[in-house]
């Protein structure tokens, strides 16, 4: 991913803008690498963003990702994590414990399942807006809004050629690009919750991954924060600690982190993080 990106700018010869996606701001900064995903930090009113989805900064996921890890925590948070563990408390005994934590800590969980009700439902709305009026840039996969005019685009301007939006500045036929599309609902089935007999039921371990609360290798579910770069917690103390997390955001004012559910191991990878170059406009 990385590697096509760093390609993709010698070959592209315009140069990109970057704008603030706060509505109140005017910031826009010319950006060599475009087509590169990084944060950004506007310096004029402190939004800190995602260079290709506008969205808050996420790592070691695409920007095509985000919506349905969103989609997918929140289900978890609401009902998944207290079938989960019914379910497993079903299976195994060990696994009471864990359910009867749950339970105790129903309550604490509400205002935070309430924000995250919200920004579900304001995901829904994006989806759909964007499904209805926006298209894929075919070279730097950004979601641009058609805001008037003919057919041929510039990635990031309007038609009388003027930056709203950001974009990687190549042209691209509006009439030929891609339509954005929407997250389906699937309802929290989604999460995998049937388990085998207790006698033939084996714990997923995650090798050489860490839960950053008990410092055990990561068993069963893990769960990985992506606007942190490196935060990971396992599924016994997930509960307590993404909700402490959580907390913590909101005592800074911050907007909630979304937690990505790793079922699977995967493996790791590591890509080179990009630097990020801007000149002010005139
Ligand atoms: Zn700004
Ligand atoms: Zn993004
Ligand atoms: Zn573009
Ligand atoms: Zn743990
Ligand atoms: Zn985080």
């Amino acid at each position: 991913y990385q590697i096509q990106k760093t390609f993709s700018i010698y070959t592209g010869a315009t140069q990109g803008v970057i704008k603030c996606p706060n509505q109140q701001c005017h910031w826009v900064a010319e950006a060599k690498n475009p087509t590169d995903r990084f944060q950004v930090q506007c310096p004029l009113c402190g939004y800190e963003f995602c260079s290709l989805c506008n969205q808050q900064y996420h790592f070691r996921t695409t920007c095509q990702e985000v919506p349905e890890i969103t989609q997918r925590w929140f289900f978890w948070c609401n009902t998944e994590r207290g079938n989960y563990w019914q379910a497993r408390a079903q299976q195994d005994a060990n696994f009471r414990a864990q359910l009867e934590d749950y339970e105790r800590q129903k309550v604490v969980n509400e205002r935070r399942n309430e924000e995250l009700r919200q920004r579900y439902n304001d995901l829904l709305a994006d989806e759909t807006f964007k499904s209805q009026n926006c298209r894929i840039c075919p070279h730097c996969r950004r979601v641009v809004q058609h805001l008037g005019g003919c057919n041929s685009m510039i990635c990031g301007q309007n038609y009388h050629g003027g930056d709203v939006q950001s974009g990687c500045g190549r042209p691209f036929d509006w009439s030929k690009a891609a339509p954005y599309v929407p997250i389906a609902n699937r309802g929290p089935q989604q999460v995998k919750t049937k388990l085998k007999a207790p006698g033939e039921q084996k714990l997923v371990v995650h090798k050489d991954v860490q839960c950053d609360t008990c410092h055990n290798e990561v068993q069963g579910i893990r769960f990985d924060c992506i606007q942190c770069s490196s935060l990971t917690f396992c599924e016994k103390c997930e509960q307590r600690s993404t909700l402490e997390h959580s907390n913590q955001n909101r005592d800074q004012q911050k907007q909630q982190h979304v937690f990505r559910l790793i079922p699977a191991p995967i493996e790791e990878k590591r890509g080179i993080r990009s630097i990020l170059s801007f000149f002010f406009r005139k």
